[in-house]
């Protein structure tokens, strides 16, 4: 048989709170003690200071454009991302109507100034993105 006392726990310690708050008026400040320099113990935890100093390089990428000329090319698409074949869509441009103009000075207005917008290599041709349709890039021949 074996008795279980209650675990009775009893503190010798009497809490005395001592507040003095008695101010004397009639002292000066030059009596305050002078006041030790603070310790600096972080030289325990951390010898070296870590500097912090991280410089975050954005990361910039470049897509490098072929140069688009009058002919489909192959490359990325900046807005899709996707490796398509550029579709050129030709337009008249200044060289066109440059050629027109020279050829009607010339005396040929009956009808062969018109050859120019017949030639598709003397117009302007705009690369599109055949995925999402943006426009990727210009060839102005003037
Ligand atoms: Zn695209």
């Amino acid at each position: 048989m074996t008795e279980t006392k209650p675990n009775q726990t009893t503190s010798p310690y009497t809490q005395e709170s001592i507040s003095t708050n008695e101010h004397p008026l009639g002292q000066s400040a030059s009596e305050f003690p002078m006041e030790p320099p603070p310790k600096y113990d972080d030289a325990r935890h951390s010898p070296a200071p870590v500097n912090r100093n991280v410089q975050q390089v954005p990361h910039v990428v470049t897509i490098v454009q072929p140069r688009f000329g009058d002919l489909s090319v192959q490359c990325t698409c900046p807005n899709c991302h996707q490796t398509i074949v550029t579709r050129v869509e030709r337009s008249n441009g200044i060289l066109v109507w440059l050629i027109c103009g020279i050829l009607i000075l010339v005396g040929c207005w009956l009808g062969c100034c018109l050859v120019p917008f017949c030639i598709d290599e003397l117009k302007d041709t705009t690369h599109y993105c055949p995925n999402c349709g943006i426009m990727l890039g210009k060839n102005k021949k003037l």
